[in-house]
């Protein structure tokens, strides 16, 4: 049997990127999918014509707006009874070096990123407890344990995740529902493709295994941790970057 077969999930930010290949990878493995967009709803509907199976479905969502979230939330009650996952993939960056740093710009990667984990975490995770079950996988970087130049909103916001999602799993434990992280490294998609050859190139110089990564290696470490494969892992992060740093 698949691993993942029958399980109701939710993936933020599934439109493109490695949201995308979650969302695919967790449809192969049997899983029922509801997965979230802000503002490209073509790329949602592309994601979902390729899925296999059945129950799929997609909402807009901003993550970092309360009532967003409580209407999406809302929305998902009236399909599902129950849910057993939820990937907080949604992310974005507005890179600065710190003198030049707009507060509005801190503000939007902090509320994207680590507020919206918190408000999509803290009303799933209600439904979770209640029905003693549950796997919440939050996606957080390389860059929120290394530091990165530049970066210091993105990395702060990664970092909180971080240590957000080791206390929630303290608190969620007794009721059999885990927290844990993937980290990933440098993996090809649109949040990396605008940089340039001579950026790429030299951040490839920092990876042991010469290589970017794809989306689905940072699936396929999803896929494990909302698996029963993974029953007694939790407040753990998995790093998928070829090596880049180890922990
Ligand atoms: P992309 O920019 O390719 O995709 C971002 C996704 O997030 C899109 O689906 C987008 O929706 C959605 N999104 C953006 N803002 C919001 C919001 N406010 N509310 C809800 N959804 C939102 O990003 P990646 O696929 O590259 O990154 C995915 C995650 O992986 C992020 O958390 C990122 O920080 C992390 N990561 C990425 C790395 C990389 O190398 N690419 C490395 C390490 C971590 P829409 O399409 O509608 O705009």
């Amino acid at each position: 049997m698949k691993s993942l077969q029958g399980k109701k999930i939710i993936v933020t930010g599934g439109s493109r990127g490695i949201g995308a290949s979650i969302v695919k990878t967790l449809a192969e493995e049997g899983a029922q999918v509801c997965f979230t967009y802000s503002s490209r709803e073509e790329a949602a509907a592309e994601v979902a014509k390729t899925l296999p199976g059945e129950g799929h479905f997609y909402l807009k969502l901003d993550v970092a707006s309360e009532e967003s979230v409580t209407q999406a939330v809302d929305q998902i009650s009236t399909k599902w009874s129950e849910i057993d996952g939820l990937v907080n993939n949604a992310g974005i960056t507005k890179d600065q070096l710190l003198l030049r740093m707009k507060a509005e710009d801190f503000d939007a990667v902090m509320n994207t990123n680590l507020r919206g984990t918190f408000l999509m975490t803290k009303a799933l995770s209600k439904i979770m407890m209640k029905a003693r079950k549950g796997s919440i996988v939050n996606i957080t970087s390389v860059i929120g344990q290394t530091g990165n130049a530049g970066q210091a909103n993105y990395a702060a916001s990664k970092a909180g995740t971080e240590a957000f999602s080791k206390s929630v799993a303290l608190e969620l434990a007794s009721r059999n529902v885990r927290v844990n992280c993937v980290a990933p490294g440098f993996i090809a998609t649109e949040m990396t493709h605008v940089l340039n050859e001579d950026v790429k190139g030299k951040i490839l110089t920092k990876i042991p295994m010469s290589a970017i990564g794809e989306g689905v290696d940072v699936a396929n470490a999803v896929k494990f941790l909302l698996s029963e494969e993974s029953k007694y892992i939790t407040g753990h992060t998995i790093n998928v970057n070829g090596g880049m740093f180890m922990s």
